[in-house]
């Protein structure tokens, strides 16, 4: 591998792996020179940041995640200042999950929260980390009133129609290893038709490992496997397919300075 060859997991949660350190280690081993750590809530905001202070290859992102339902007014007690912590480099993640709690409150709690956490981006000049689920109408809704701001839906398990939906508005879509997985056909037809310069790759780790780690925690190395079976899969050139989707990330993220070797 040639010193400047880039591939980044533009999406994990180090801080809940058992050994990050390890982690971090065994990742620069597999090649990958970057990872973007997300922020999912207030509580585990100081281990994000902790961990992109130490490690020059790791940066923050902060933002509220759906699933947590967490009150704008509660948020607003942290977050704006978070998102001014230097290494940050996106807000979220944020997003719409109606695959759980679906009452209307829940409803209303995310959709504002989603709604807020787009406004904060705006006004700080930051790309958002979008999480949909079940949720395909209202997100492309709430994005499309947030004109201006762009971002990545992360783990993109939706289908060709919103993945074109959220390109036309300027967003990245980016793979996780679920796309290797045997019964994702939907997926694999967008990882497919999506152009190379809006697709990223990610490990969402601890979670969701690709084949063939399936049933092990995640980690991000693991990128490394999502990396070779999409460019497989779009038949094209590994060095070249890990080169254009680092890129997208340092254009998207582009608050991210890399020091490369
Ligand atoms: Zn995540």
């Amino acid at each position: 591998m040639s010193s400047t060859e880039l591939l980044i997991d533009s999406h994990c949660h180090l801080n809940y792996l058992d050994d990050p350190e390890l982690a971090l280690t065994t990742a620069r081993e597999r090649g990958v020179s970057a990872c973007v750590c997300i922020g999912v809530d207030e509580k585990g905001w100081p281990d994000v940041a902790a961990m992109a202070e130490a490690h020059e290859d790791v940066f923050a992102t902060a933002g509220v995640h759906p699933d947590a339902a967490v009150p704008v007014a509660q948020a607003q007690r942290w977050l704006p200042e978070a998102l001014t912590h230097p290494r940050v480099v996106a807000v979220g993640e944020t997003g719409l999950d109606y695959s759980g709690d679906t009452s209307a409150e829940n409803i209303a709690i995310q959709r504002e929260s989603f709604a807020w956490q787009l406004a904060l981006a705006k006004e700080q000049q930051l790309p958002v980390v979008v999480h949909t689920r079940e949720a395909c109408d209202d997100t492309l809704d709430i994005m499309r009133q947030a004109s201006g701001v762009i971002g990545v839906l992360h783990c993109f398990t939706e289908t060709w129609e919103m993945a074109e939906a959220a390109l036309a508005l300027g967003y990245y879509i980016s793979m996780s290893g679920i796309v290797t997985f045997k019964n994702a056909a939907q997926v694999q037809e967008v990882a497919r038709r999506v152009p190379i310069d809006r697709l990223l790759v990610e490990t969402d780790s601890p979670w969701l490992a690709p084949v063939p780690h399936r049933g092990k925690p995640n980690q991000p190395a693991y990128v490394a496997d999502t990396a070779a079976f999409v460019a497989d899969l779009r038949g094209c050139d590994l060095a070249e397919f890990k080169q254009q989707t680092s890129v997208n990330v340092l254009r998207l993220f582009d608050r991210m300075r890399l020091r490369l070797p």
